[in-house]
């Protein structure tokens, strides 16, 4: 386990390296992220690596050994920027953004939320170096089978994901409960006022006020919507109760 010594009460810290530090203005500066970061649940940071690239133009990437299209990420600059952060602050576990990590979901979100802090490797170009991967990277972490133009939008989805299950980073608590994946089936539908929009109208269940119905409804809707939009979560479900 990796202790903070940094911030007294601070639930977690988050290093980020990246060559656009500038791509994650928005999203840490609003809403969930921003107040979790101002009511100290989280501590998030920036490190371009590029400043640790030694020749004056600052290069952090060059062309692959063997030939192909596409620059890659030079090691030399990841390295010293990450064992410089290592050094000053005590030890982390790194993540390296990348298509070809394990693909990430609610149940490693869940496990990263226990981490007292964890640092994220945010890929450019072609990628990186293998050798980064080697001597540097505890784990590859994919958001999705699909190739992103850098690892900037998947560290914020996956510092999203995992900051809204610290403890007060949500408004309410229980936010985080009842959501997709936080059990084994997607959802039920919401609805709020007013009771009639345009002919469309609340299910007379849920303004019944009988707490047992509304529950069954729930759970039969969140059945019926796994069943329409993700049926492989229940045929897992069901081979893992054998
Ligand atoms: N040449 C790489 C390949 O085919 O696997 C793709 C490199 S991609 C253009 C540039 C960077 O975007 C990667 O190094 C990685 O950091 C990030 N990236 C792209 N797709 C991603 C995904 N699905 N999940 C996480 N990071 C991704």
């Amino acid at each position: 386990m990796i202790f903070l010594k940094t911030i007294p009460g601070l639930i977690m810290r988050i290093d980020v390296f990246t060559l656009f530090p500038e791509m994650f203005a928005g999203p840490l500066s609003n809403s969930i992220l921003r107040r979790a970061q101002n009511k100290g649940v989280v501590e998030i940071r920036l490190h371009n690596f590029r400043r640790f690239a030694k020749d004056r133009h600052h290069t952090v990437d060059d062309t692959p050994y063997g030939g192909g299209a596409g620059m890659v990420l030079k090691p030399e600059p990841i390295f010293e920027a990450v064992e410089h952060l290592k050094n000053t602050t005590g030890p982390f576990p790194l993540f390296y953004l990348s298509p070809k990590g394990k693909v990430f979901n609610q149940k490693i979100a869940t496990e990263m939320s226990n981490l007292k802090r964890f640092a994220l490797l945010c890929g450019r170009y072609e990628g990186v170096d293998q050798r980064v991967i080697d001597g540097l990277v505890d784990e590859e972490i994919s958001i999705g089978d699909y190739v992103l133009s850098g690892g900037e939008p998947a560290a914020i989805v996956v510092i999203d994901a995992v900051v809204r299950l610290l403890k007060g980073a949500l408004g309410d608590e229980k936010s985080s409960e009842d959501e997709s994946f936080s059990s084994d089936l997607l959802e039920y539908p919401h609805y709020t006022k007013p009771r009639e929009f345009r002919g469309m109208e609340v299910p007379e269940v849920l303004v019944s006020g009988n707490h047992k119905e509304i529950a069954d409804f729930r759970k039969e809707s969140s059945l019926k919507i796994t069943l329409q939009n993700r049926p492989d979560m229940l045929k897992l479900k069901g081979e893992a109760n054998g």
